[in-house]
């Protein structure tokens, strides 16, 4: 069984072979339609292909001069990357617990985690499910900097909105698993010509001008370094997987949807707590998580995977991490919500094209195995 396949065509492997058939094979012309068609999905001016959410976050906060003494707002539930990028430039990340119903950090739990030093706030649409971006913008002073983590959510809504109407600057991950994949990669999209322009130096070593640009025209023209950038661009190479994957994504939304519906419904009844899905959030389900009580998580998961079945965890709670832990001084008390969550979480298989009967064996697994260790 498996926990996860792209979607990728022979159309897509046709549009790589195109690429292998011009003179550079890194970022230019294809990256360049592909940052359009972004900016125009989201209705943002700008947008802004990366390499992976990774870079692109390094490349955004340095862009945002971002320094060791400024602090930076992150939930305690997600993946590392998001306060490991705040961490690795020297900044501080200031965990804020999340609602222990939806995952979410909430617009109460980050105004309380503020300070005169916070400079920014990472929200992160766990799972698919949007923040309340409305929310955080109105509870956060306005010179913090909203940056959302949307690694999770390309086609999702809340209130009929999609990510980046309320921040400053969204950041999208087309990693292996996510919903859109070029292998490694992602996208930034944001409304300010000022950040915008800083943001091309800081993706690319902070050079004036890309290489597609300098070997223009035949004539060499000098570039400079005004400030400090990251490698982060991506290559037209990988640029050439998204389009067709970009347009058809809303159309593909429904298969997830049935799947989750399945799941939702047939555990229902089950000692098994599942993520609440507001009705005014449409989610992009990336992924499938369940959450059984901690003393049985491991056992649980080691039955799934005796009957065959991949699963993972999203996500132990960050500041519980032993290097946040030792250099921070955190407790699984000081985030309560977030460390039973992470405790306690499975992610189960979700893929649109999961045969019927992968997740038939899944839930009468789950009824067969698991329920009688939560009793
Ligand atoms: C995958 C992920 C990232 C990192 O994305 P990369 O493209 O692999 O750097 C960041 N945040 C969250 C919530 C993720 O799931």
């Amino acid at each position: 069984m498996q926990f996860y396949r792209h979607g990728l065509s022979s159309a897509d492997a046709k549009a790589v072979a195109e690429v292998l058939d011009t003179p550079f094979l890194t970022s230019g012309a294809v990256g360049k339609k592909v940052e359009a068609q972004i900016a125009e999905f989201f209705g943002q001016p700008y947008a802004l292909l990366v390499n992976s959410w990774t870079n692109g976050a390094l490349a955004v906060l340095l862009a945002l001069d971002i320094k060791p003494g400024d602090e930076v707002i992150i939930p305690a539930q997600t993946f590392i990357a998001t306060a490991n990028m705040v961490e690795l430039i020297g900044a501080k990340p200031v965990f804020a617990d999340v609602d222990p119903h939806t995952l979410l950090l909430t617009p109460e739990s980050a105004a309380r985690a503020v300070s005169p030093r916070t400079r920014a706030c990472i929200p992160v649409h766990m799972y698919g499910l949007m923040c309340d971006m409305a929310g955080l913008r109105a509870a956060l002073p306005a010179h913090v900097t909203l940056i959302e983590d949307c690694a999770h959510c390309f086609e999702g809504t809340r209130d009929g909105e999609p990510p980046g109407k309320h921040a400053e600057v969204a950041i999208f991950s087309f990693y292996a698993t996510k919903n859109v994949t070029c292998g490694e990669g992602g996208a930034i999209i944001l409304k300010d010509e000022k950040l915008f322009a800083a943001l091309q130096q800081t993706r690319l070593h902070g050079m004036s001008a890309i290489a597609a640009d300098r070997f223009k025209a035949g004539q060499y023209r000098h570039w400079d370094m005004a400030r400090l950038g990251v490698k982060a661009n991506l290559p037209d190479l990988l640029a050439a997987l998204l389009p067709n994957q970009i347009a058809t994504i809303r159309e593909r939304l429904p298969a997830r949807t049935a799947l989750v519906e399945r799941y939702r419904t047939e555990l229902a009844n089950l000692p098994i707590r599942l993520q609440t899905l507001p009705d005014t959030c449409v989610s992009a389900h990336h992924l499938f998580p369940i959450h059984v009580k901690p003393a049985a998580r491991d056992a649980a998961i080691a039955a799934l995977n005796a009957a065959g079945i991949p699963v993972t965890v999203n996500y132990r709670s960050v500041p519980t991490l032993t290097y946040y832990r030792e250099k921070y001084g955190y407790t699984q008390a000081s985030f309560p919500v977030s460390h039973e969550w992470g405790e306690g979480e499975i992610t189960l298989p979700l893929w649109p094209g999961m045969p019927d009967e992968d997740q038939t064996k899944i839930i009468e697994t789950l009824r067969s195995a698991v329920v009688p260790l939560c009793g």
